[in-house]
């Protein structure tokens, strides 16, 4: 991504700065009217010191009558302390807004994973822009959070520059006495020539900065890798499971080696060397423009109060207002380009968040049938996945009878799973239809459409999260139901040990007492989670493979006796697992090959014999194999 300003245009970046602003503002309601409220407040807060100081200065320097230095200190304390009061409250309120700022930013995002089309969700290209994205954020916080930071600080320098121009403006008008060696500071080239000195040197900072912001955002590639290797090798030790292996291999050199000796941060890398050079260079500049200014401010206020324009109150005054004036320009003119450079990375967000769903969106809802009776068909569908160019689906037509049990069996890579992700609708084929009830599912709006399917997959996923919220998917936990499911997953002996129940939290990530899981207790668990759903459709895609054949067959005879009227598709390699279905569909790359029961199928000669003859070796002596010789 290209992050110098030039090739953004202003137009281009208040476009793109303001459509962010809708949408955080959207998420975020009254956070931004509150940042406002709260700078105004502050500014006041600091202007009202500022008068009130220079009022004392100046009765100090004059009169110094006791009453009028009494009521000076006390309206200082009073307005101190009513401000300290207003100010504390707004910007208690104005934290709590701003403090749901990240979960709101995170969840735009969120909800774009969850809408956008599955096939983009695991395209990587998709996955290395949001990566970009959020390395952009953690670095430095470019993009939304930048604009919400800009955001404050613009109304607040915004609000400094109204407040010192009121306050300043005698500076100009009172006028040195005819006769004084510097009666010229009364001329009104020389006043402004003042300001052009202090406009140019208040410039300066802001310029200097920018140019640091560009140097800096030129690193987001460099800093992106950095910070990519370093979360990947940097917290190895954080992971159990690989610490085995970084002990069993002496692999910890080769993560300390990528995360930091050859990291962008490191001594010599590239960051080191930006700031060594123009970098600080940059930054001893800015320094230097901020001194400078303040120099020609003194100078100014200073000869005229000396000459007689004013008193030494006032001084205090012009010379805070005045320094206030050309901190809220710089800090002004710093926002707006802080907002330029920003824009490139704003626009990447959008860019993410802009991706169309090309999936056609269906309108027509599933009906919600009492008898379960739904159809589904496959009729002629072949598919390949996008970006490839061989078909892993083809031509396969396939009805599910409702309530039937039907296996999908044959070899890995046959393409086994990528009938259920059709069928669930994650991807649409390029060739046939699948229908539901004799209608495209293409159709029926597509969360309905899914809520007819339990899925366990091959590679399922439990949260840190309860057991009970785990089973139900949701906080809301229907406590005998998810206990029922547990029970008739197997999982029943084990809850009963649990003394927190289905409170028990699942992995230690955020309770010392949460429960680690064998891999057998896991698919229990996902299982209880696919019966907790009642869908009218249920189906295990080999959530067991890491089982051995028994085991597995074991899971498949249990879950077959408690899916009761629903309509099953089990999945697998292993054949002995799915002998007990109604119906077998034998997949070899990408086609239904054989089809019928068990008892069929091995009494012809094809795939599904010889591949049950060569899987009945590996359990030959086993007591399922006794069970299973009496089809062979
Ligand atoms: P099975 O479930 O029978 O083991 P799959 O349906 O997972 O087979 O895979 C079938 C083929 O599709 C394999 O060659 C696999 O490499 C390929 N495949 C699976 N997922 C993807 C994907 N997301 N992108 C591209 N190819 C894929």
């Amino acid at each position: 991504m290209s992050t110098k300003s030039e090739n953004i245009s202003w137009r281009r970046a208040v476009r793109v700065n303001i459509r962010a602003v809708r949408l955080l503002a959207s998420k975020n309601k009254l956070m931004f009217p509150y940042a406002v409220v709260k700078a105004l407040l502050n500014v006041a807060a600091s202007y009202a010191g500022l008068v009130i100081m220079a009022r004392l200065i100046g009765e100090l320097a004059g009169e110094r009558r006791v009453e009028t230095l009494t009521m000076w200190a006390l309206v200082s304390i009073l307005t101190a302390a009513a401000f300290g009061i207003i100010n504390g409250v707004m910007y208690h309120v104005y934290a709590v807004k701003s403090s749901l700022f990240w979960p709101n930013m995170q969840r735009i995002e969120d909800e774009k994973f969850m809408s956008m089309d599955y096939c983009d969700v695991e395209d990587q290209k998709v996955r290395d822009l949001y990566d970009q994205i959020t390395q952009n954020r953690n670095w430095n916080n470019w993009g939304f959070p930048r604009i919400q930071w800009v955001f404050e600080n613009i109304v607040s320098d915004f609000f400094s520059v109204i407040g010192a121009i009121a306050l300043s403006v005698g500076l100009f008008i009172r006028k040195v006495p005819e006769g004084s060696p510097f009666a010229c500071l009364n001329h009104p080239l020389v006043i402004l020539g003042f300001l052009g000195l202090m406009a140019l040197t208040a410039a300066i900072a802001p310029w200097l900065k920018v140019r640091l912001m560009e140097v800096n955002a030129s690193w987001a590639d460099a800093a992106r890798l950095g910070n990519r290797l370093f979360s990947h090798f940097g917290y190895f030790r954080d992971d159990a499971d690989s610490m085995v292996e970084y002990r069993m291999y002496p692999q910890a050199e080769i993560a300390r080696h990528y995360s930091w000796k050859e990291n962008t941060w490191h001594v010599g890398g590239i960051c080191d060397r930006k700031y060594k050079g123009s970098f600080g260079l940059c930054l001893m500049g800015v320094s230097l423009g901020e001194k400078l200014l303040m120099s020609v401010i003194y100078l100014f206020v200073c000869l005229k109060a000396w000459a007689g324009a004013f008193g030494i109150g006032q001084v205090t005054q012009y010379v805070g207002a005045v320094s206030r004036l050309a901190s809220g320009l710089t800090g002004l003119m710093q926002m707006a380009n802080e907002l330029r450079v920003n824009a490139g990375f704003v626009e990447k967000i959008f860019e993410f968040l802009d991706l169309p769903n090309n999936m056609y969106q269906g309108s027509l809802t599933t009906e919600k049938r009492r008898d379960r009776k739904y159809n589904v068909e496959f009729r002629n569908v072949s598919f390949r996945y996008p970006n490839s160019e061989s078909w892993v689906l083809k031509n396969v037509s396939v009805s599910f009878e409702v309530g039937s049990k039907l296996a999908v069996v044959g070899e890995n890579g046959s393409g086994k799973s990528t009938f259920i992700k059709l069928l669930c609708r994650l991807y649409d084929p390029q060739e046939g239809e699948i229908l539901l009830n004799g209608v495209n599912i293409k159709k029926y709006r597509h969360e309905e459409y899914m809520a007819i399917f339990s899925v366990v997959f091959q590679d399922f996923c439990l949260l840190s999260h309860q057991l009970g919220q785990n089973v139900a998917g949701s906080c809301d936990v229907d406590e005998t139901r998810a206990g029922k499911c547990l029970e008739e997953a197997g999982f029943g002996e084990r809850l009963k040990e649990l003394p927190d129940g289905l409170n028990t939290w699942l992995f230690k990530d955020f309770d010392e007492e949460g429960i680690q899981l064998s891999g057998g207790e896991r698919q229990k668990i996902a299982i209880a989670r696919a019966l907790y759903k009642d869908a009218p459709f249920i189906i295990l895609d080999e959530p067991t493979a890491s089982l051995d054949p028994i085991a597995e067959a074991d899971i498949y005879r249990r879950f077959d006796e408690i899916v009761g009227d629903r309509t099953a598709i089990y999945i697998s390699h292993r054949l002995s697992s799915c002998r007990f279905c109604g119906e077998i569909l034998v997949f070899e790359d990408g086609s239904v090959i054989q089809r019928g029961n068990h008892e069929e199928l091995i009494g012809t000669e094809g795939k599904y014999r010889e591949l049950w003859e060569a899987q009945a070796k590996y359990y030959e002596r086993s007591k399922q194999y006794e069970e299973d010789k009496k089809y062979l």
